[in-house]
């Protein structure tokens, strides 16, 4: 599963992929979910409760990057630059 297309919209991530479906993923939930191994070490460490407050800048997107064939990097306004996402990854993360 491939995108064919990926765009910026209202803080959402769109992906065309190439089974035309289209997805969007809100900037917010990307960020939540970064993937890289510093972020997830520290969402291990939280309660299930607990609510993670972030500011504009953690949640705007300065720069996204292609990887290779199978991922996208996204750098994040406040210079966080480490999450690789997996199109696979972001395919599970997309609502319908
Ligand atoms: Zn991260």
């Amino acid at each position: 599963m491939n995108p064919k297309k990926i765009t910026t919209e209202d803080e959402k991530l769109i992906i065309d992929w190439n089974d035309n479906k289209k997805t969007r993923i809100s900037f917010k939930d990307l960020r939540k979910n970064c993937p890289c191994a510093t972020c997830i070490t520290e969402r291990e460490k939280q309660s299930k409760d607990f609510i993670r407050i972030y500011n504009q800048s953690q949640i705007s997107i300065k720069n996204i990057e292609q990887v290779g064939s199978y991922a996208i990097k996204i750098t994040w306004k406040d210079g966080h630059s480490t999450g690789i996402y997996e199109y696979s990854f972001l395919r599970r993360l997309s609502d319908f």
